[in-house]
């Protein structure tokens, strides 16, 4: 046998085990004759690739199939014990971390508020001992650790694992793989948010069987995770979905964003432009519930306030936060006639205020993109709301696993 078959037969091998194994991730529980009528692979086939998954404790065998008249089926399914996934959002004034099994149950969280004009050593000294924290918890639950993904709010070298820039940190080519695997020994996953997001939404969320979807994360900034014919589209130079930096106002008076930019869509309608439709409102008005919140539990506006306020049917909050909800609609108005989407998720910190949001963002989204194509594009709420990017940096690790199951480094 020449080098070149067997280096062949062991990219196909790997190729099958993939298919195998993300075929048992979408439909589990199945059976190994079920497995092969979905992929086309002979049984004998099927049973050698599920032993070896079986050995790498990727999966395992969970009861049987006793419908009909043969024999009852060996049925399989993702061993949540196949190790622990540590994944870290670093928003831009928190930090969230998450252990979580293989099939992404939570056993283990923590948040951390910073403050985005902190130096960069202070967050990532933070971050490093949050990580370190949760090696602890992985082996506490005597579970390997997997690897360790982070999702930043910025534009990503994925190669590298570089953070090339983060607009509202304003944090330049930060090589976080190199930092975070030298530190931990782990292999270290880094991806931008709204990407990240957008694979947690397909592995484990309301995008399972979509292939065309858009994921919009709105926090202090606003970005797209773009998953168009079945992958995330990443551009020339991978930095495809930076959504909030869009222009959407061209006239004077526009707000300068942290980009360095003016009139960028994000700067209309983040968690910022809320606060201050909020306090123009509090200006005009003697009282209102803003105010009285505001005092009983002596603290300034935040979008926990304005949530309260909602909550009780705030009506000048509801104002407030149905202008947002228009600005935001008219960015989804043109995601919709730019990609034609079969869904838009809205998820991030935000997502919190998404009732509220969304009838807004559902009126100026249908009316503002072509008739034709907007009642096709269905826009809703994240699964995991404000986990979407933590379970997304999960996400990212459990998908490399996912695709090339023979290249797990435990540790
Ligand atoms: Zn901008």
């Amino acid at each position: 046998m020449t080098a070149t078959t067997s280096a062949d037969q062991a990219l196909v091998r790997e190729l099958n085990l993939s298919l195998v194994l993300q075929y048992i991730h979408n439909e589990a529980p199945v059976s190994r004759a079920q497995i092969a009528h979905a992929t086309g692979l002979n049984k004998s086939t099927v049973s050698s690739l599920v032993d070896e998954l079986l050995k790498r404790k990727l999966i395992h065998e969970t009861g049987t199939n006793s419908v009909g008249t043969g024999r009852p089926a060996t049925l399989l399914e993702i061993n949540p014990r196949a190790g622990g996934i540590i994944g870290a959002e670093l928003g831009v004034d928190f930090i969230a971390i998450a252990m979580t099994d293989f099939t992404g149950n939570i056993l283990w969280r923590q948040l951390t508020n910073v403050d985005p004009q902190d130096a960069q050593e202070t967050a990532l000294a933070k971050i490093i001992t949050l990580v370190d924290m949760a090696t602890r918890v992985c082996e506490e639950h005597d579970l390997d650790c997997l690897g360790l993904g982070l999702s930043v709010p910025g534009t990503v070298d994925l190669e590298r694992g570089v953070l090339v820039f983060a607009p509202n940190l304003q944090w330049r080519n930060v090589p976080l793989k190199k930092i975070f695997s030298e530190h931990t020994g782990l292999k270290v996953y880094v991806e931008n948010d709204a990407n990240a997001a957008a694979i947690a939404e397909h592995l484990f969320g309301v995008a399972r069987k979509s292939d065309d979807f858009i994921f919009v994360v709105v926090g202090i900034g606003i970005g797209g995770g773009l998953f168009l014919n079945g992958n995330l589209y990443r551009g020339k130079d991978g930095f495809a979905g930076e959504i909030g930096h869009t222009p959407i106002v061209a006239e004077p008076y526009q707000i300068l964003c942290h980009c360095g930019k003016r009139g960028c869509w994000e700067t209309y309608a983040n968690q910022y432009s809320i606060i201050k439709r909020v306090q123009t409102r509090l200006h005009t008005k003697q009282e209102s519930l803003i105010s009285c919140l505001l005092e009983e539990q002596a603290t300034s506006l935040s979008i926990a306030i304005i949530k309260q306020a909602a909550d009780q049917g705030d009506q000048e909050t509801l104002s407030s936060l149905a202008e947002t909800g228009a600005a935001l609609g008219l960015g989804f108005a043109s995601l919709i006639d730019i990609f034609n989407p079969e869904k838009i998720i809205l998820g991030g910190p935000l997502s919190i205020l998404g009732k509220f949001l969304l009838p807004a963002i559902i009126e100026t989204a249908t009316s503002h993109s072509l008739s034709d194509t907007s009642p096709n594009a269905e826009i809703l709420l994240s699964s995991f709301e404000t986990d979407a990017v933590l379970l997304g940096a999960i996400s990212v690790v459990v998908d490399d696993i996912l695709s090339n199951p023979t290249h797990v480094e435990r540790r």
